[in-house]
């Protein structure tokens, strides 16, 4: 039985072919270019470049010159395949098996993006453009994000470009569309401590002095409290220790140093300064427990060292982005969605200081997993509420 497509699902099975894993563009851009070019935008594509890092193509298309101005931001790189075998068919094919199409992307996010698109098209057709849109699509969301949207936001901002809104095409939607906008998200930042000792035998150890018994002291002075319990739009802060290691392989030797990693996730009680000067507070707390237990004249020696950037903590409050997109999600599903601040980073970290923004996309559940897919019926009916969003919009 062949189904016909609807515009969306031939725009998404047109991406899905396009085998774009990161950092290859696969030819997922070049076929935006093509269609958005015949819808009259004018579109820029440009390779970001950087040390240790690949270089990595993007794409930025704008139609209409007066505001309001809303962007519509996503990436059509995707994570690779894994085993080919373990597909049910092809995972670039895009193949549509009982109304469900399959396809590495379906939903993360070339889904969005064929969507986003398609509701364009239909608007541009039906109506006067009475503001402007631009697309911002990057190669480098699922690799090291460092030659894609937030250089891309800089390169538009500096050639004068500002926005009013941003909508995000990630998958948002847990079960069903209209179930959730993502309307923030909680900071981000990772460290690593190291205690250092001396090492020596493990029958002799007032010679030594073991980082173990140190490190443990430190780790439950960072962990014993939580640090707050949550607030109205945010879950609790939660420190994950994410490894330990000491790296020694005999059993009767104290090793000279012991190490962890760790990663926080903190709301909007915190800054990134704040969590690490508190964190630094619970160490040196911890770094004294053996002097007040065992009378020892000094404490642990450690040393914190932050891996990457801080990922801050934001929160979108806008009235009209928000109530504008909530109102064609009920009009087309009949459902209020939720706001939620919950799950991982997304691009919308960077784009939250230019405009802003919020993500709303398909359903997120079989993203990078083997099989990825999206009902066709969830294709049209995020095209419908995008459709209806920029109608309300303009
Ligand atoms: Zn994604």
């Amino acid at each position: 039985m062949t189904q016909t497509l609807s515009r969306s699902a031939q725009i998404l099975r047109e991406l899905i072919r396009c085998p774009s894993v990161t950092p290859h563009e696969g030819g997922a851009l070049g076929y935006l270019e093509k269609e958005l070019t015949a819808l009259g935008f004018h579109v820029e594509r440009m390779t970001f470049s950087d040390e240790n890092t690949p270089d990595v193509e993007n794409l930025y298309a704008r139609i209409g010159d007066s505001a309001p101005h809303i962007m519509f931001a996503g990436h059509t790189d995707v994570v690779p395949i894994g085993n080919a075998g373990d597909w049910s068919s092809e995972a670039f094919s895009g193949d549509v098996k009982d109304g469900v199409m399959l396809g590495r992307g379906a939903v993360d996010m070339k889904g969005g993006i064929a969507c986003f698109l398609s509701a364009v098209e239909a608007h541009l057709s039906s109506n006067e453009l009475k503001g402007s849109i631009s697309f911002l699509i990057t190669g480098d969301e699922e690799g090291p994000s460092i030659n894609g949207t937030d250089k891309l936001l800089k390169w538009a901002a500096e050639k004068g470009e500002t926005w009013d809104a941003c909508i995000v095409g990630e998958p948002s939607n847990p079960k069903q569309i209209g179930d959730v906008i993502k309307n923030g998200r909680r900071g981000s930042l990772s460290g690593r401590v190291t205690v250092k000792g001396v090492q020596g035998h493990a029958a002799y150890p007032h010679l030594s002095d073991n980082p173990v018994r140190g490190m443990a002291d430190l780790l439950n002075a960072l962990l014993e409290t939580p640090f707050d319990e949550g607030t109205e739009m945010f879950q609790p802060t939660n420190l994950e220790v994410t490894s330990v290691d000491v790296g020694n392989q005999a059993t009767n030797v104290i090793a000279a140093k012991a190490t962890a990693i760790f990663n926080i996730r903190f709301n909007d009680l915190w800054t990134g300064d704040a969590v690490k000067q508190e964190i630094n507070r619970r160490f040196q707390e911890g770094a004294k427990r053996d002097i007040i237990r065992k009378g020892k004249d000094t404490a642990v020696n450690f040393e914190i060292e932050w891996i990457g950037r801080v990922s801050p903590v934001f929160l979108t409050k806008d009235d009209t982005l928000i109530g504008t997109l909530s109102e064609a999600i009920k009009q087309v599903t009949g459902k209020t969605p939720e706001l939620s601040t919950g799950g991982g980073t997304s691009d919308a970290r960077f784009i939250k200081d230019y405009c802003p923004v919020v993500e709303f996309g398909l359903v997120g559940q079989t993203m990078h997993q083997v099989d990825e897919r999206t009902p066709l019926s969830d294709v049209d009916k995020l095209t419908a509420v995008y459709e209806k969003f920029l109608q309300n919009y303009f």
